[in-house]
This record gives structure tokens, sequence and C-alpha cells, in this order.
């Protein structure tokens, strides 16, 4: 049989104009790669390595089309899109990775959890509910605190609300109009994971370190890499990540977060893109997420995800006032950290909990404990120069 002949991929069109598509630059160049994006503001952080920008809102897919003219493939770093319209321009051509039917599944949170629960992997019990005519049964069935979530279009815990008793869930719920919501067991968790996937045309699979997440307020504070966990959870993690983007026929990266307690893991969310979670891979993998969704979608061997460092501390940058500023004197001091990889978005605009930049420190502890002290230590160096704006902004 002939191998299967695969244009050689030089220009790639990405969807969304981020951190995300703005951290892509480095491992374009290395791979001779150009970068094409669509985002809606001329000042959103890829607009400054892309080599053409459509500006327009990432769903508007009529603006796709015009992307796709220069692009020999399109891919995602955001999945607010309009599915059926992509849909449309794949079937006059148009090359996705991953293809819209990969991601149909993955847009909403309902559809996510019937996939994988489909898969036979583990998520929270959960119920899809309509804010106008939810019943009392339907709204306590799974007890207090209960977590209700918006089925599409939430982010950074944009959406999730954890709800304490009923009568706080039905307030909630008058502000929702008729926004389709998903009400989901509140699961104790030790603690938070993630593993970044990819998958390329090929099928040839590469799992990212098993790492720890810390959420505050629902948006992610600082990741660990690698997690804490034995190994045989670290495999259990991965086939999960294997088992999800073989089902869905997926081709390129995609991202995993769990709960874990004890032996027990929980799916929370699959995020169809470069993720937060995978941002220490940058400096300590030797094969960042960036590089690999690159490899995955124009057919190369995915590379080496293997750490370089015994561990990595990330923390995220969060905005913590609205205020306009560079805030370099922060960042010399940041970047001043020993090993220090600074990274900053560029944004000029200041927000509370708005993500910034980012910051990865190696940890050199040989085992787990010794790492997390580490890691305990440096987190209190990054906060006495960047203030954590959940202590601030605590009611
Ligand atoms: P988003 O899609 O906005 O990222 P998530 O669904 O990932 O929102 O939730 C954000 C955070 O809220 C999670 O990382 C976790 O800390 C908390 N959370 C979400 N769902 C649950 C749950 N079922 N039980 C306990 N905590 C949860």
């Amino acid at each position: 049989m002939n191998a299967i002949a695969v244009s050689p991929v030089q220009h790639v069109g990405v969807i969304g104009g981020g951190q995300l598509a703005w951290m892509l630059a480095p491992a374009a160049q290395r791979l001779g790669m150009s970068l094409h994006v669509q985002t809606p503001n001329d000042h959103d952080p890829a607009v400054v390595i892309a080599d053409q920008t459509v500006l327009a809102a990432v769903a508007d897919a009529l603006a796709t089309a015009q992307l796709a003219q220069a692009c020999d493939v399109i891919t995602f770093e955001n999945e607010f899109v309009d599915l059926p319209a992509l849909t449309e321009l794949e079937a006059s051509g148009v090359r996705f990775c991953p293809r819209p039917a990969a991601i149909a599944s993955l847009l909403d949170k309902l559809d996510q959890r019937q996939l994988l629960n489909r898969l036979g992997l583990p998520t929270p019990r959960f119920l899809a509910i309509d804010p106008a005519t939810a019943t009392e049964s339907e709204l306590t069935v799974l007890g207090f605190p209960v977590v209700l979530k918006q089925r599409r279009h939430g982010y950074d815990g944009k959406g999730t609300q954890i709800l304490r008793s009923l009568p706080e869930l039905q307030q909630v719920l008058q502000s929702y109009g008729d926004t389709p919501l998903l009400l989901e067991e509140f699961i104790p968790f030790e603690q938070e994971l993630a593993v970044m996937v990819a998958r390329s045309q090929s099928g040839a699979i590469a799992t990212f370190p098993v790492v720890q997440t810390y959420q505050q307020d629902q948006v992610c504070r600082w990741v660990i890499a690698p997690a804490a966990v034995s190994d045989a959870l670290q495999t259990a993690v991965a086939q999960m990540a294997q088992r999800l983007v073989e089902a869905v026929d997926y081709v390129g990266i995609a991202g995993l977060e769990l709960f874990q307690q004890g032996d027990r893991l929980w799916v929370n969310e699959i995020a169809p893109r470069t993720h937060n979670s995978g941002h220490y891979s940058l400096d300590a993998c030797q094969t960042s997420q960036f590089e690999q969704q690159l490899r995955a979608i124009a057919n190369l061997p995915l590379g080496s995800t293997a750490l370089q460092w015994p561990g990595a501390l990330m923390v995220n940058l969060l905005g913590y006032e609205d205020r306009q500023s560079d805030y370099a004197e922060q960042r010399q001091q940041l970047a001043a950290l020993p090993g220090a990889c600074l990274y900053w978005y560029g944004k000029t605009e200041s927000k509370p909990g708005r993500k910034l930049g980012h910051i990865t420190l190696p940890l050199t502890g040989t085992t787990p404990d010794e790492r997390s002290q580490q890691a305990q230590t440096l987190l209190a160096q990054v906060e006495a120069i960047w203030p954590n704006y959940s202590s601030i902004h605590q009611p």
C-alpha cells in the first residue's frame, strides 16, 4: 500500500489571537511555518507575531473563509466558533485540525459529559437544566454544595458557580434567563490534575506529564509539574486522554482537566487546544505544547514530552487592579528570580483576574515533597512581587 501523501504545511491559520496563539510563534519559526490569525481586536496578543491578521470575531466563518485562502491548515486557540458554518467550509475544501466533527462534542459542557460517559470515562454526576422551568426536585437531587455551569462559552471560571443551598441556587438561576445550564455534583477533590495530549494525522499520540493545577475563585493560579501522584494514576490519566482523542479522531492538541481523590479520578473538562496547564512545557519539556500542536497538525513526528528539569512551577500573573500599565518594574524583579522564564502577553489593560502573563521556575528537588516545599517558597517570592489578586479582591 502506498503511504498517504500529506502536503507540507507552511501556512497555519489560527482562529483566536490571544496569548495561546502568541506563544505559537517561536515554534512556528523553528518549523519554518507562518502564522495567520483571526481575532477581533488589533491589540490582541498574537497580532504582533502574525504574518497576516484577519480582524474579525472568532465565530465569523466568512472571515475564516478569508483566512483559509492563505493557509494550508486551520487550527484553534479559541473554541467559541460557529461549528455548522465551519463544517460547510470544510466541505468546500478547507482543512481544519482538529476537524469540526472531532470537536462537535467538546464545545458544550453537556455534550462533553455525555461523550465522556459513552467512553466509560468518569465524570461528576450531572443534570442539564433549564433555569426557567427547573423543578425543586431537579435542583436538589445532587445535594449541596452543587456546581452550576453555563454549558457554552464559559472560561476561567466565568459561568461556573459553587452554590451552597437551594435558596442560593434559586436566586442565581433567576439571572440566567433561558441560558442552558448544567448542574453538577460537587467533588471534594484532594487536588486538580491536568494533562496535555497530542495526536497527529498519522495517529501517533504523545501525552505530556500529568500536572497539578490550583484554581482560586475558579481561575488557575499555579501549576506544578509533575503532579505528586502514583505511577498508576499517571498511567490512568494518560490512558483516558488517549482514549478520548482516538474516539473522536482528534488531530492536534487537547487538554484534560481532572479531579483526584485517593485512587478516584473524574474528568472535569476537555479543552480542544493548548491550555494554561501546559504553559510550563515551554521551558520545562523537551517539546512545548505549542510546538507539539504545530507538529501534530502538520503530521510531523511528535516531539519528546519529557521534562528536562526535575520539576517546574508555573504561576499565572493575573491582573489585580484596573489599570493601564506595562508593569515594567515588577517584570524586571520577576525575571531576576533564579531560573525564571517570564512571559508577558503584551496586553495594555489590566483588570482583576485577567491573564497578563506567566512565570515558570525550575524545581530542583528530587522528591515530590522537596519540590512541593520549594514551590511554596517560590510562590511566596512571586507573590511578594506580583500580588495574588484573589487575596486583594476577597469580599
Ligand atoms: P471553566 O470552564 O470556566 O474553566 P470549570 O468547569 O473548569 O470552569 O471550573 C472551574 C473550577 O471550578 C475548577 O477548576 C474547580 O476548581 C471548580 N469546579 C468545577 N466543577 C467542580 C465540581 N464538580 N466539583 C468541585 N469543584 C469544581
